[in-house]
């Protein structure tokens, strides 16, 4: 049997049903990324031995009835600026080189209690910041696609993983995007959810207000299981939602006619690449054809998105790396005169390029003279965007756009140029700054062969049926409906 070909969730059924063991989907795991790491580097570190152990454990664990969850025994890559007791996470950054943490994420727990079986650590940009993976301090990722392209940024490694079938399901994080983009330019599926439906704790923060962790898989009805798995309140984190309605894999097939999807037409004009722009224009054919209503509506807060986003992003920013200090954990410099000596040090040999550019960026607009200009501008167009959103979700049931204005750009084009890497973020942004939650589907290759996404905006909570009119699906059933009907399943 092909295991490869078999999503997260039928590989789940397979085990259950005794047709597949968990070692056999571990085993397809590291076959996979004996063929492929050398090449895509995925990974940061992988959890081989412990692996195998676990798929032992969880074998006896599905026998004896121990997990109540649809994804028992399936293999599942982590973004390393989530926390895995007893193993390096790094933020792919020098400065947390050889933290160990000494507790789980929140999320991990929950993994563990659904008997998922986690193989390692993925790459990422450093702390998060970037759209390419190539800021990471430990060399670059590359898109499965093509190795000479970025798998996107930041949650690059797992969606790279994902896609070359180093992973059957993966965790991502996402601030402004990073869950979304890199699944469009790996040709997988991510979703962010509401902001507050999972824990961060455990997640090194990097935008508090914005960071979210999220699935990325095969599917939308991977993604669905995986976010069933992975939400739930915690009281340990003070951001957490108490949701009532997180059954997210809850099928429904009622179709979409009738419904109602609003188009931005400012995400449709300069900088949008043609092919791209072409694909999403079919997938809103398909849409159209299918009995739903299409619309372009007009988002005057367009401009405004990424100034706000980077804003307020690099703010908190330089406020939660102020803790890497070289003093309690992570890298201290080999040699310092004295104790503010040995801060500097620290953390000019610690920190990359652009992580110093956001603290540098973040401490300027924090500071007093500079506060009322640009931060606090920054949050009240924060408002002004939330408003215009709240005013589309009045007319219409879903918000639809390219996921990313193109398609995964060479190794080495994008460091180039940062003002220009940030635009490329114009779709996903504001998705964020408003708590909203947003999924990145494949619809589409464009003449080089690489992979481009359809992102779908929801309203809060709105990734479920329960709190949508009755005869509207639910957001992961329709990204699947869709999904089957563009063929990129
Ligand atoms: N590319 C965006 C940034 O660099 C988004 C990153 C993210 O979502 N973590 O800030």
């Amino acid at each position: 049997m092909d295991l490869q070909a078999l999503t997260a969730l039928e590989l789940a059924d397979k085990i259950k049903k005794r047709q597949v063991s968990v070692l056999d989907g571990v085993k397809s795991v590291f076959e996979q990324i004996e063929k492929k790491e050398s090449r895509v580097h995925a990974y940061l570190d992988i959890y081989k031995k412990e692996a195998y152990t676990r798929a032992k454990e969880v074998e006896k664990g599905i026998a004896d009835d121990l997990y109540n969850s649809p994804l028992a025994g399936v293999p599942i890559a982590v973004k390393d600026n989530i926390c895995v007791k007893a193993h390096p996470t790094t933020c792919a950054s020098k400065i947390l080189g050889d933290f160990i943490p000494p507790y789980n994420a929140d999320v991990i727990d929950r993994l563990e209690r659904a008997g998922m079986i986690i193989i390692g650590k993925t790459n990422m940009d450093e702390f998060a910041m970037g759209s390419t993976t190539e800021t990471s301090a430990y060399g670059v990722t590359r898109n499965p696609h093509n190795p000479e392209h970025v798998p996107g940024g930041s949650s690059g490694g797992s969606c790279a993983a994902v896609a070359a079938g180093e992973a059957y399901l993966a965790l991502g994080s996402d601030t402004g995007g990073s869950i979304r983009q890199p699944s469009a330019f790996c040709g997988v599926t991510g979703l962010k959810p509401t902001y507050g439906t999972v824990s961060r704790r455990g997640l090194i923060a990097y935008a508090s207000s914005l960071d979210q962790i999220g699935p990325i898989g095969k599917n939308t009805a991977d993604c669905a299981a995986l976010l069933e798995v992975i939400a739930g309140h915690d009281p340990l984190d003070s951001t957490s939602l108490k949701r009532d309605d997180i059954q997210f894999s809850r099928e429904n097939d009622r179709g979409i006619v009738g419904m109602k999807f609003g188009v931005p037409k400012e995400y449709l004009s300069e900088g949008l690449n043609p092919q791209t722009k072409a694909a999403f224009m079919e997938a809103l054919k398909v849409l159209t054809g299918m009995g739903a209503i299409v619309e372009f509506f007009s988002m005057k807060t367009t401009e405004y998105m990424i100034p706000a986003y980077y804003i307020i992003a690099s703010a908190e920013a330089s406020s939660n790396l102020e803790r890497f200090d070289g003093v309690k954990y992570g890298y201290r410099a080999a040699e310092y005169e004295d104790l503010h000596d040995m801060y500097r040090r620290t953390r000019t040999e610690g920190f990359g390029t652009e992580v110093k550019r956001r603290i540098l960026l973040g401490s300027f607009v924090l500071s007093s003279g500079y506060y009322d200009a640009y931060y606090l501008k920054a949050l009240k167009t924060k408002n002004l965007i939330k408003q215009e959103f709240d005013k589309a979700f009045a007319d219409y049931d879903v918000l639809l756009s390219p996921t990313a204005p193109d398609t995964a750009p060479r190794l080495g084009e994008s460091l180039k140029d940062p003002m220009a890497m940030y635009l490329g973020d114009i779709y996903t942004v504001a998705v964020n700054l408003c708590g909203l939650p947003a999924i990145s589907v494949p619809c589409g290759k464009d003449d080089k062969g690489l992979p481009i996404g359809l992102q779908m905006i929801g309203d809060c909570f709105m990734e479920n049926l329960s709190r949508q009119p009755a005869e509207l699906p639910d957001f992961p059933a329709l990204s699947a409906y869709l999904l089957r009907r563009l063929g990129g399943d």
